[in-house]
């Protein structure tokens, strides 16, 4: 989204934008941070999400690095499965962020409402993520914070990865601990220097959260989640919807040494995905039942 070169006075001035340039609706929800509006452009009547970050918040947490990381690495970012953010601007007050508008909410609640998702649509979300994060690791970004809460779905249902506060642009090598602790990698949970594969790993744990409802190594305590983690100890429950590929698939994913863990194009390749996953990225024929 643009601001006209020329501004309404006739002179070519680069406009800046400005919280009057939208007509607010709806509140789409709350963040640590701020709130998100349903908005609209005025001039052009383009329908966007305004994330509105209080300067407030942000000093209290220091998150100014954070934010303006996020915003460096989102703004760079076009591929239909990540959530555009246009533009942004700032006054005294807020940070504010122009963003897509995800009509179909956070993939979370969709998950939360149906239990699990069958295997047709499991495998299109998971070959839309691989989609996504190839574009990511080719332009040297890790997200290392996939997961249902982060993930957004259209009016088509097709997914886009938001919330790029954990990532990082980096070809080289990381330590930093980040992420949520379900999701995390054992390289990350035993604080050894991790890369790209750990969003990997996250798509087998989502893969298997998508089938089954939870994810695998959830447990009573964040100690007993580490555990299970750094041993990898996968369980299948007994379920007549959950087929051996896709059992398969997990396996060659959740593996502990991240060398040996299958590549995106692997995982992209892989028979279930083959057999199960739209290409168009969303189940034309059955938007809304996802449980069978
Ligand atoms: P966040 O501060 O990014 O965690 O956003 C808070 C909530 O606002 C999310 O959980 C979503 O429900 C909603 N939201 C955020 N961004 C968008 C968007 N681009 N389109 C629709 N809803 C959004």
């Amino acid at each position: 989204m643009d601001k006209p070169a020329v501004n309404a006075q006739g002179d070519d001035k680069i406009e800046e934008w400005a919280f009057s340039d939208f007509q607010i609706g709806k509140r789409l929800g709350d963040g640590k941070f701020g709130k998100v509006y349903l908005a609209r452009e005025k001039v052009s009547g383009y329908i966007i999400a305004l994330k509105v970050i209080y300067l407030e918040k942000l000093e209290k947490y220091q998150h100014h690095s954070h934010l303006y990381q996020e915003i460096l690495i989102q703004s760079s970012l076009a591929h239909p499965n990540v959530l555009r953010l246009y533009t942004w601007f700032r006054n005294e007050t807020a940070i504010y962020l122009v963003l897509e508008y995800a009509a179909g909410g956070e993939l979370y609640k969709v998950l939360k409402n149906h239990g699990h998702f069958s295997e047709k649509q499991s495998a299109t979300y998971i070959a839309s993520l691989v989609n996504a994060l190839m574009y990511l690791h080719r332009n040297n970004v890790i997200h290392r914070d996939i997961k249902p809460e982060n993930l957004l779905l259209d009016l088509d249902g097709v997914l886009k990865i938001a919330d790029f506060g954990w990532a990082v642009k980096s070809n080289e090598k990381r330590y930093t601990v980040c992420g949520t602790i379900d999701y995390l990698a054992p390289e990350m949970v035993e604080k050894r220097e991790h890369d790209h594969a750990v969003d990997n790993w996250t798509l087998g744990i989502l893969c298997y959260e998508f089938l089954y409802g939870v994810p695998p190594f959830e447990d009573e305590s964040q100690r007993h989640t580490y555990q299970r983690i750094k041993k990898v100890d996968l369980k299948f429950p007994e379920t007549p919807f959950v087929s051996d590929d896709a059992k398969d698939l997990i396996c060659k994913i959740l593996v502990k040494d991240s060398s040996k863990r299958l590549s995106l194009l692997k995982i992209l390749e892989h028979p279930w995905i083959v057999k199960n996953s739209d290409p168009i990225g969303y189940v034309a024929n059955d938007p809304m039942d996802y449980s069978k």
